[in-house]
């Protein structure tokens, strides 16, 4: 149970994030439900906890602009006064091949994917610091681990989340705060939505289960690497990916 734990989702309001959200308030934290575009799906996933008794507030950030990141965690910290579980979940695609793929492309994906996660452990590590307690978990993807292609520019990002995931928990492990990755391989979300089926039964071959997974998967995981039970665990890269990276 995670009862009156303080959790920072970022992009909650939408697939994976938004049910990473519902599953920790059902675990009993606090759940703060961070958006940038989608305002009125952040407010439906609040109203949801709340009606189910939880407790829950959306604020709206960009996790790729430095300034605001600091903003957001100042506004958490002052109302809160602390933070226990931060999930950095937030990302984006700008899919091309690598001869086609524009430096905004390349730079948005970054931004977002991995300075924002960077943004937001930098704005809150002085908390996770003076708590000498504390669980980040980075969602990473199979992407950063395997490569792939049309996603130089994502899986350059996802696999320097892993980079970011180990430093970071080298750096925070004596003050008792474990950070770690959780690295899904293709879930039913927006961002795979748009495949044509025949992409989805030739990436279907690729996975030894032989099906997606679904954002549920997911947030098991994170929930998990929130809890005690993933007290004496850091570092580490836990794959949801129904086999492809093992
Ligand atoms: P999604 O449905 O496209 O949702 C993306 C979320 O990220 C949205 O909530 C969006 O918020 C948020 N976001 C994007 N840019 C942001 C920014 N600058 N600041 C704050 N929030 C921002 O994607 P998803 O499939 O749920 O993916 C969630 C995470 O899992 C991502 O990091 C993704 O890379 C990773 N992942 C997904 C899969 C998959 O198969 N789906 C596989 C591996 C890893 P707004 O809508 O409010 O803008």
């Amino acid at each position: 149970m995670l009862t009156g734990k303080i959790a920072v989702v970022t992009g909650a309001g939408r697939g994976i994030g938004r049910e990473i959200a519902r599953r920790l308030a059902e675990c009993g934290a606090v759940v703060i439900v961070n958006y940038h575009g989608s305002k009125e799906a952040a407010l439906e996933i609040v109203k949801e906890i709340t009606e189910k008794g939880g407790t829950a507030e959306a604020i709206q950030c960009d996790v790729a602009d430095f300034e605001a990141s600091e903003a957001f965690a100042k506004q958490v910290l002052d109302k809160y006064k602390r933070v226990d579980i931060l999930v950095n979940n937030a990302g984006i695609t700008r899919d091309n091949l690598i001869m086609r793929m524009s430096e905004q492309d390349y730079e948005d994906v970054l931004d977002t994917n991995l300075k924002g996660a960077f943004h937001m452990i930098r704005h809150f590590s002085r908390s996770f610091l003076k708590q000498r307690s504390g669980k980040i978990i980075n969602i990473s993807s199979v992407s950063g681990l395997l490569g792939n292609p049309g996603q130089a520019n994502y899986a350059a990002s996802k696999a320097g989340l892993i980079g970011l995931t180990k430093s970071v928990a080298r750096e925070l492990a004596s003050r008792n705060i474990q950070v770690n990755a959780v690295a899904p391989g293709f879930i039913e979300t927006d961002m795979t939505k748009s495949m044509t089926e025949e992409a989805r039964k030739e990436l279907s071959g690729r996975i030894p289960m032989g099906r997606m997974g679904n954002t549920g998967n997911i947030a098991d995981a994170v929930v998990f690497l929130a809890g005690t039970g993933a007290d004496y665990i850091t570092g580490q890269v836990l794959c949801v990916d129904g086999g492809m990276c093992m």
